[in-house]
């Protein structure tokens, strides 16, 4: 059975991996990703060929574990024994909030270094820079036709969409229109899911820069000393490898970020950086390169309502939706939950 997964982030990943797990050989998992690279809101960004080992994590920063959780807490202790996250060190940080149900790790190959691990295991076939414009089900068949970009269109006996809701409502034609038109109560509770939009800004250093004469590792600036930066890390130092080459990542606040939802990202990332040299003016110049992002759908503020975990939106064949925006929480931890809850309904489904 060739089973499709539409986004290579997290979810993705976790959904592949258990889905392998479930099923064995049988099923061809086959990926397509619009990015160049794997990891969604958990990429890794890398300088220019020049200075290749210089990253940024530009979306998600570290991974919260909550120790309650039995079910994650399997997730986490995965990561741990083959060494592809460990302890965050707080020593060096401004503003990080201490809760002691919770436990911080970071990923020091980068944070896209966890979704490449997951979709490592599960063996998928991966496609990137393939942008999925529709979803058609072709009623001779009773398969998915896929179709990308390029015109290309490519079959599927099921489908799990991983990507921001708003985009599935807005970007995604074909029949899978149709069917949430089809289901007034679902549509309504699809519209009511929503993300906040932030930018982020990395600073790529080139080795000869030893230190950025910054004293932290990473600093949550306060709402009412700056009306642009909400979140600075130095990156290495975050994932506990203190030698360069150096990079700094800069998150805004969410209010700067919808205020200029709309607008250039390099026009924005250029007042952002100047934002940055004014917090941080003992920082150095001369950075190797610099470059933006534009988180339009950054993290769920609103989740679908009663957070399923997934939506069957047709079941023979199976189209599901997944991902962040149906979790508990818009992290680490509602993906797992997702995964999980998506997996189950898939072996509902296939019964
Ligand atoms: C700035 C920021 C900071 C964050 N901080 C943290 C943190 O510290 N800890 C934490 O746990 N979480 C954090 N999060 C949230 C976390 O990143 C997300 O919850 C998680 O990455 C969501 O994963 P996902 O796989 O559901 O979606 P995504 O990662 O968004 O994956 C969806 C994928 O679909 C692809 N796609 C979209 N449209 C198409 C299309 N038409 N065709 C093909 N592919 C398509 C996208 O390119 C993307 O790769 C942060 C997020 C942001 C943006």
């Amino acid at each position: 059975m060739r089973v499709v997964l539409i986004g290579a982030g997290i979810s993705s990943s976790l959904i592949s991996l258990l889905l392998r797990r479930q099923f064995g050989p049988q099923l061809k998992l086959v990926v397509y990703d619009k990015g160049r690279a794997i990891g969604g809101r958990m990429t890794t960004t890398f300088d220019n060929e020049a200075n290749p080992h210089c990253s940024v994590d530009t979306g998600a920063q570290y991974l919260t574990m909550s120790k309650s959780n039995g079910v994650t807490k399997k997730f986490f202790q995965q990561l741990i024994d083959d060494q592809v996250i460990e302890l965050l060190n707080k020593e060096n940080t401004i503003g990080l909030r201490e809760n002691a149900e919770k436990i911080d790790y970071t990923a020091p190959r980068g944070i896209s270094s966890v979704v490449r691990y997951f979709f490592e295991q599960a063996a998928v076939e991966m496609n990137l820079s393939k942008h999925i414009t529709e979803i058609n089900l072709d009623p001779t068949t009773n398969k998915y036709q896929l179709t990308l970009k390029d015109n290309q269109k490519h079959e599927a006996e099921a489908v799990i969409v991983t990507i921001p809701v708003p985009q599935v409502l807005t970007q995604l034609k074909g029949s899978i229109g149709q069917i949430i038109e089809n289901q007034n109560d679902v549509k309504e509770k699809l519209s009511q899911i929503k993300y906040s939009t932030r930018f982020a800004v990395g600073l790529f250093y080139p080795p000869s820069v030893t230190s950025l004469n910054v004293p932290w590792s990473i600093c949550y600036v306060d709402k009412n000393q700056n009306d642009c930066l909400r979140f600075l890390a130095v990156d290495n130092a975050k994932r506990n490898k203190n030698e360069p080459p150096l990079s700094l990542v800069a998150h805004t606040t969410v209010e700067f970020g919808e205020k200029h939802v709309e607008d250039d990202k390099t026009i924005v990332g250029e007042q952002i950086r100047d934002k940055i040299f004014e917090f941080l003016p003992e920082l150095p110049r001369e950075f190797n390169s610099i470059k933006f992002h534009k988180w339009k759908y950054s993290q769920v503020v609103r989740s679908y309502p009663g957070h399923p975990g997934c939506v069957v939106l047709h079941d023979q064949p199976a189209l599901i939706l997944s991902g962040d925006g149906f979790a508990p929480e818009g992290n680490f931890e509602g993906c797992i939950q997702s995964a999980i809850d998506t997996v189950k309904q898939f072996c509902d489904l296939a019964k």
